[in-house]
């Protein structure tokens, strides 16, 4: 190919590629095979998009040109050179797509990048870098390119992959499409074997939907697998064209094949991953199924087609009741394609209804990955049911936290005039069963669903209801509704019943409680829940957990903490022996500290107090005096 240089121009790869240039080039990984992947699914890609301008009626720069992709490896020059007739690139785009890194969140990908090298190979295709993983074989690469608008230019596109590249554009008369050849590094010749260059595509792309050829021979089956019926279908078939089409490198977790007739024809072919793929946070843009009008890809990675909630969910739907000239924009509004997506999701949720049915294990399995984005599904109330049906939870009833409860079972063994569901929020399962609010229901033998995770705050207060069982959180509790319950545990020792006049003492000992929380609390009451416990804290006003109120507040910036209910355990050695302090002196310091202390521990434990400075302070000024009693009794003078 001539040179005929018109205007030679040189840039710098923006900061954050030089840094991923940088480990990929001076790096040595394992199958780095895999950038023939990336590249031939950029061709494949720039092939789609062209069919897709053609189906539109776009004008397009040399139309008739068949729609393929070929390579050519030369042992002599130790090159690879893979060439596309797809919608090409003018110089402009090229600066603009290869030299920046467009998708957010790149930052995090190097760091994690650079922390675990062996991910490299795993997580390069799926971040919108495929691209650079070239660099991993070559010491330099030349690619020419014409775009298919009718005025561009040709260009030329030059770099070592080290910190800059040259563009310029080009006179020469230049097919349509892109031309990418690789000089292969010194360790890379091996990519320039005719054999080990067919080998790895049919490894990894070998469901491109355009020829890939070499030569004359072509090397992948273009078949759309999913219009297949499944019994056509083996495993390893379904695994290769998941790998090809997600860029994992596992085989899926589960595959859902379907051919739906009516009411709108379409196939689906949807896999759920062995591992969420998000787990970093912030792969957020990398989601959604491919759509194919016909076995023509229409959109890649659409988002509409299932709620975010099920956005792990990876795959293909191809309709032939939609027009393949519909354009990307009025899909949304379109009632056909509407109807599929709503179908999909359908189909999506019976598919983990099955399989939490018929084989727990693997839907546990499952629960672990992919719960926390699962549980976003609170707001899909089209299908509220099947989503409530597939809630999974620690409870009370279980031995570890890796045992997992339905709303199902919970109401099946629950007892016969039990009419709620219980919950408790908190940080762990520790946590929970130290709670206060716990004890009541020990006692009576009643299950309480152990809730950990933020999101179930608000799934439990959008679902709300479980068949007739309303979900109640065991801080709102009334608790006259369990009297009926009966205890299944004997109270403990019991302590003496309080005598009719300590009982007017108690009264007003709380009275002197109530003057010195003041305003922090509404009431200070004796407590019918309290088993072990000495005092807890309950919503005055019975609307809301206290664990959302403090969610609400967190949301708001609000700081201030609403009143409370002290609820006392009369039966509780400490609060008898106040009531001795008392007797004696209603003014005692140590009724003031006490009661500061309870409300504080108290408020500690419902994850509240914001400064723990004066509880720890006050804590020590009391240990300090009780050494000395203690030393006193054991007389250690
Ligand atoms: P991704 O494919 O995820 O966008 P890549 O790093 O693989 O990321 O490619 C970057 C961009 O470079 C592509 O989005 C595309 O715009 C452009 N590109 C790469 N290869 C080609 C090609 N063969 N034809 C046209 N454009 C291409
Ligand atoms: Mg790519």
């Amino acid at each position: 190919m001539s040179k005929k240089t018109k205007k030679a121009n040189q840039f710098e790869f923006k900061t954050d590629v030089k840094e991923l240039l940088n480990i990929l080039v001076h790096s040595l990984y394992t199958n780095r095979e895999i950038f023939i992947r990336e590249l031939i699914s950029n061709a494949s890609d720039a092939l789609d998009k062209i069919r897709f301008e053609s189906n539109k009626g776009t004008e397009i720069f040399q139309n008739d040109l068949e729609l393929e992709i070929s390579v050519k490896g030369d042992e002599k020059e130790n090159t690879l050179t893979i060439t596309d007739t797809g919608y090409g690139m003018t110089k402009d785009e090229i600066i603009q797509n290869i030299g920046t890194i467009a998708k957010s969140g790149s930052a995090e990908f190097l760091k994690q990048l650079s922390e675990d090298k062996e991910q490299a190979n795993n997580i390069i295709g799926k971040f919108g870098v495929g691209f650079y993983s070239v660099f991993m074989v070559a010491d330099k690469v030349e690619i020419i390119s014409r775009s298919y608008k009718t005025d561009a230019k040709p260009i030329k596109w030059v770099s070592d992959g080290l910190g800059s590249f040259e563009v310029e554009e080009i006179d020469d008369d230049i097919k349509r499409g892109t031309e990418i050849k690789i000089h292969l590094k010194e360790d890379s010749k091996e990519y320039a074997e005719k054999v080990r260059i067919e080998n790895v595509i049919k490894k990894h792309s070998n469901f491109v939907s355009f020829p890939i050829k070499s030569g004359d021979d072509q090397l992948n089956t273009i078949s759309a697998i999913w219009r297949e019926p499944k019994s056509n279908i083996k495993p390893e078939q379904y695994n290769e064209f998941y790998k090809f089409q997600s860029h994992d490198f596992e085989d899926p977790f589960h595959v859902i094949h379907k051919a739906i007739d009516a009411p709108i024809q379409f196939n689906a072919l949807l896999f759920i991953p062995k591992k969420n793929m998000d787990m970093f946070g912030f792969n957020r843009d990398n989601y959604g199924l491919d759509l194919y009008v016909r076995r023509i890809l229409i959109n890649h990675q659409n988002k509409d087609l299932l709620p975010e909630y099920l956005s792990f969910v990876k795959g293909v739907v191809d309709s032939e009741d939609l027009p393949l000239n519909i354009s990307r924009e009025t899909l949304q509004e379109n009632i056909v394609f509407s109807k599929i997506a709503s179908t999909v999701t359908k189909q999506v949720l019976t598919e983990l209804t099955k399989m939490a049915k018929d084989d727990k294990e693997k839907y546990a399995q499952f629960w672990k990955e992919f719960s926390r984005i699962f549980k976003m599904g609170y707001a899909d109330y089209a299908n509220q049911e099947k989503f409530v049906d597939l809630l999974r939870f620690d409870s009370s009833a279980n031995d570890n936290k890796e045992q997992l409860v339905a709303f199902a079972e919970y109401t099946e063994r629950m007892k016969d005039e039990q009419k709620d569901i219980y919950y408790m929020t908190g940080s762990s399962r520790d946590a929970l069963m130290m709670d206060p609010h716990l004890e009541i229901f020990k006692r009576k033998g009643l299950e309480v669903l152990y809730l950990y995770d933020p999101v179930d705050e608000f799934v439990v207060s959008s679902v709300n209801k479980y068949k007739e069982f309303e979900l109640k959180s065991v801080d709102q509790v009334d608790l006259k509704s369990l009297e009926k319950l009966g205890d299944s545990e004997e109270k403990k020792d019991k302590a003496k019943e309080l005598s009719k006049e300590d009982s007017k003492h108690l009264s007003s000992l709380f009275a002197k409680m109530k003057e010195i929380l003041g305003d922090k609390v509404t009431d200070v009451k004796i407590s019918e829940r309290l088993e072990d416990s000495p005092a807890c804290l309950v919503n005055s006003d019975n609307t809301m957990s206290a664990s959302m109120q403090k969610m609400m507040n967190m949301m708001g910036n609000n700081e201030t903490i609403p009143p409370k209910i002290m609820e006392l355990n009369k039966d509780h050695k400490l609060v008898r022996n106040l009531l001795k302090v008392f007797k004696s002196d209603s003014d005692d310091k140590y009724i003031a500290d006490v009661t500061e202390q309870l409300y504080e521990s108290s408020l500690l434990l419902e994850g509240y107090l914001p400064d723990p400075h004066k509880l720890v302070n006050r804590i020590n000024s009391m240990l300090e005096e009780s050494s000395n009693w203690y030393t006193e009794v054991k007389k250690l003078d």
